[in-house]
């Protein structure tokens, strides 16, 4: 069976991220309300702007109910803003910004600078283009966070290859939670959410 698998659905490149996850094979629910988010087997949080996303949480009333599912092990994929809601501590953000402590890195916002605010380039992903007859990935950042440190028990499984950032931390995964700080779901690229629904299906 196929997991059902959330996108929040507040803000952002939502419709992307639920075609993507669809092609990669899960059922897929928008959630905006406490009783969708306890439907889904795991939850995709997307790109868009971060502290937009953690205010309207609140409005929602879902940043308690989700947190508690985050404690109890439900998976979850943030990309982008996603990835700065779950950090647990971001450089360059609002003092009121709140964010969701599911995983234990420090992320800083805009990290990428004015010059290369929006690039592209190929890079390798662990887990991913590592097997066999595997292609690089494409990776687009669209005013991107970075990785700027990760606690004990946090893979780092992608990092800028070339260039002005060559080897800032781009994707991470600590147990159940993964994080990009990239778009897959803007290139038709589906592998990372292909991983994610498997991560889900295992969980
Ligand atoms: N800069 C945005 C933020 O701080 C993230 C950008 C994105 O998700 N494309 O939330």
């Amino acid at each position: 069976m196929s997991p059902l698998i959330g996108v929040l659905a507040l803000q952002g490149d939502v419709r992307e991220h639920a075609e993507a996850l669809a092609a990669a094979g899960a059922d897929v629910l928008e959630v905006r309300r406490a009783s969708e988010l306890d439907r889904v087997d795991g939850l995709v949080i997307p790109g868009g702007e971060s502290t937009t996303m953690s205010r309207l949480l609140g409005v929602f009333d879902l940043y308690d109910p989700l947190v508690a599912r985050l404690r109890d092990g439900m998976p979850a994929y943030g990309s982008c803003a996603g990835m700065i809601m779950l950090a647990s501590n971001i450089l360059d953000t609002r003092a009121d910004a709140r964010h969701l402590d599911a995983l234990d890195v420090t992320v800083r916002r805009n990290a990428f600078g004015r010059q290369v605010e929006s690039f592209e380039t190929d890079l390798e992903f662990t887990g991913i283009t590592d097997l066999p007859d595997a292609a690089p990935m494409r990776a687009v950042f669209i005013r991107a966070p970075w990785v700027e440190s990760v606690g004990d028990g946090v893979e780092i499984l992608a990092t800028v290859p070339s260039g002005p950032a060559t080897g800032r931390v781009v994707a991470v995964r600590q147990g159940n939670v993964l994080a990009t700080s990239f778009h897959p779901e803007v290139t038709g690229d589906h592998r990372v959410h292909g991983y994610f629904v498997d991560l889900v299906g295992t969980a």
